[in-house]
Order: structure tokens, then sequence, then C-alpha cells
């Protein structure tokens, strides 16, 4: 199996680029964002949960997050590896992803981080409020709170991987095109 990581503050282009990897390599993509705002939009019991985190620009709770990530890996046995999408976003969840992976006689491939400034990054989510209806992305205070969280608890998860020599920094700057093919350079074929 390939599984990825695509790594990144909010704004980086990680659900950009997760299209066009997904159909590349026919992986099956787990964003734990995207699985929140589907909660939130069904109003389950979940979707409750994580929409006072979320609106906060605060990370959902650990033990909430990595029961529901291992549960959606579960639906897909038949997959040809997985791009995972917003996680790990603290070291808990990459610990507790590897050792559900190894469970499983799989591992991470590697961790492909998309490197952008954060000046770049800010007026990214402002002109993406205009059309994403995310209330995170329409309040400056919650997208600043988004990158102070990104740099105290998701930024260390690179270490990790980078200790297990994994980590592929990709220059996330430039045209979708352009970073996309950065992106399948490092993958390899
Ligand atoms: P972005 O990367 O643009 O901030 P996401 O869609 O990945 O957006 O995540 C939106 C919000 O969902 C996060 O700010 C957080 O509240 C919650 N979230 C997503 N993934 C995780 C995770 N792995 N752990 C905890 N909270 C998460």
């Amino acid at each position: 199996m390939r599984n990825l990581i695509l790594f990144g503050p909010p704004g980086a282009g990680k659900g950009t680029q997760s299209a066009f990897l997904v159909a590349h390599y026919n992986l099956v993509h787990l964003s734990t964002g995207d699985i929140f705002r589907a909660n939130i939009k069904g109003e389950t019991e979940l979707g409750k949960l994580a929409q006072s985190y979320m609106n906060q620009g605060k990370l959902v709770p650990d033990d909430v997050t990595i029961g529901m990530l291992e549960a959606e890996v579960n639906k897909h046995p038949e997959a040809a590896g997985f791009i995972f999408d917003g996680f790990p976003r603290t070291t808990a969840q990459a610990q507790a992803l590897d050792t559900f992976l190894e469970s499983q006689g799989e591992t991470i491939s590697a961790m492909l981080a998309l490197e952008v400034p954060e000046d770049e990054l800010k007026s990214r989510l402002v002109a993406r409020a205009a059309t994403s209806g995310r209330a995170d992305d329409a309040d400056p205070a919650v997208i600043q709170k988004r990158i102070d969280v990104y740099n105290a608890e998701t930024a260390p998860v690179a270490d990790h991987y980078r200790a297990l020599e994994k980590y592929h920094g990709i220059d996330g700057v430039g045209s979708i095109e352009d970073i996309t093919a950065r992106l399948t350079s490092a993958i390899g074929a």
C-alpha cells in the first residue's frame, strides 16, 4: 500500500492537491476536516461535538479524532492506499496512526509537507472565505488561532516523520500544476 500524509498549515493547499494525487495514485482520500464538516451538516453527535472546537479554531480532542479516523480507514479494506489530509495534527495522533497501521502490517510511506509563508496563508484563507462558506475562514481572529495551533501542536508532527526519514518538504508557492509536479516527483512512480 501507498500511505501518504499531506501535511501543512491551514491554507497550504492540501485539499486542492489531494484531489489530483487521489486520482493519479488511486488512493482513498481521508480529510478529517471534510469528515467533521459532513458530520456537522448531517447534525450527528460527532458533528455537534466537533463544531464548537472548529468554530474557535481549536483542535477536536485526540481521542475523538483518532477513533473517527480509524473507523474511516476500516471502511476501505480494498484500498490501494490512503492519503491522510489534516491528520495527524498532533504527535499523539501520529503515534496512534503509526500503531494502528502497524497492527495491519502497514506503514506510512511518506509525509509530504507543503511549505507556505504565513502572510500568504492568511491572504489565501481570507480569499477562500468568499467561496468556502466556512465559519473558520470568515474571522481573522479564528484564522490566527488556527495558525497558532498549527505552530504549537501540529508543526512538531513533522519532526516525528523526519526522525523516521519520511519527511519531504515541498515548496507550496506557485501554480497548482507546478506544486503537483513537485509532489509527484517526491512521491515517485
Ligand atoms: P484547515 O487545514 O484549512 O484549517 P481542515 O479542514 O483540515 O482545515 O480542518 C478544519 C478544522 O477541523 C480544524 O481547525 C480543527 O478544528 C478540525 N480538525 C481537522 N482535522 C483535525 C485533527 N486531525 N485533529 C483535531 N482537529 C481537527
